[in-house]
């Protein structure tokens, strides 16, 4: 019990990060022109994150929804502890499961993040053999897609398409971004597939599984998914469901 998380997940509840020179106090990205002072702890906030409406007009008694308490929350956690059974649990903004990283508010951002991260460093530890001037470029396609695309790609069924393997690519070729050499004949060297199209192909094999399940995964009323869903072909043959 003591090893156990917890995670409270709702819209909004994404651990927010700093960018720009002056973060807004509410969501904490970078501050544009359309924005007023907070008059309590004198930080900016965004026209869209004040609550206010209209044309935007210096307010010295304006107080941001971050000062009054009612703003989500920085770190992605609403409470720090639940207890459960007399037992302080910890409540975690992201949580790393069989791979997969699930984040409070939900999406696949971080997700993304972590596997990226985990495929350079299988990509930095093959290196030596990525990169060799004595090996083939097939060889190099069988190492890059066995060690580093499985690791980079694990579990990206539920993701959008914005993975990127090209700096990686350029790499093995000895590419540099002065030479202007275009990815298509970069894949053609590696005789690989561009990473959106594996994605895609992965994504509707996935849906095909769904489409043909029996369990509570195909109970989702298709409206509810707001696009119109394709047609299935194929269905349960011998050698299992496929789309
Ligand atoms: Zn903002
Ligand atoms: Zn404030």
């Amino acid at each position: 019990m003591k090893k156990t998380k917890f995670l409270i997940s709702d819209v909004g509840l994404n651990l927010l990060q700093d960018s720009g020179e002056f973060p807004c106090a509410i969501c904490r990205s970078g501050m544009g022109v359309n924005s007023i002072e907070c008059s309590q702890r004198k930080l900016w906030v965004h026209k869209k994150c004040s609550g206010l409406t209209g044309r935007l007009v210096a307010d010295p008694e304006f107080v941001c929804q971050r000062c009054r308490g009612v703003a989500c929350p920085i770190d992605g956690q609403p409470v720090t502890h639940v207890d459960v059974d007399g037992t302080q649990l910890d409540v975690e903004a992201t949580f790393c499961y069989l791979g997969d990283m699930f984040s409070a508010g939900g999406g696949c951002d971080h997700a993304i993040a972590a596997r990226c991260c985990a495929a350079w460093g299988e990509f930095r530890k093959l290196l030596p053999i990525l990169t060799s001037k004595h090996i083939s470029f097939k060889i190099h396609n069988k190492v890059f897609t066995a060690c580093v695309w499985s690791t980079m790609l694990h579990g990206s069924e539920t993701w959008a398409p914005n993975a990127s393997d090209r700096a990686m690519i350029r790499w093995i070729c000895g590419a540099k971004l002065k030479d202007k050499i275009s990815f298509a004949v970069l894949h053609q060297k590696l005789d690989l597939d561009e990473i959106t199209a594996v994605l895609r192909t992965r994504r509707l094999r996935w849906y095909g599984h769904v489409q043909c399940a029996t369990s509570c995964i195909n109970s989702i009323p298709s409206h509810d998914w707001g696009f119109q869903a394709p047609e299935i072909v194929g269905g349960q043959g011998r050698r299992g469901p496929h789309a």
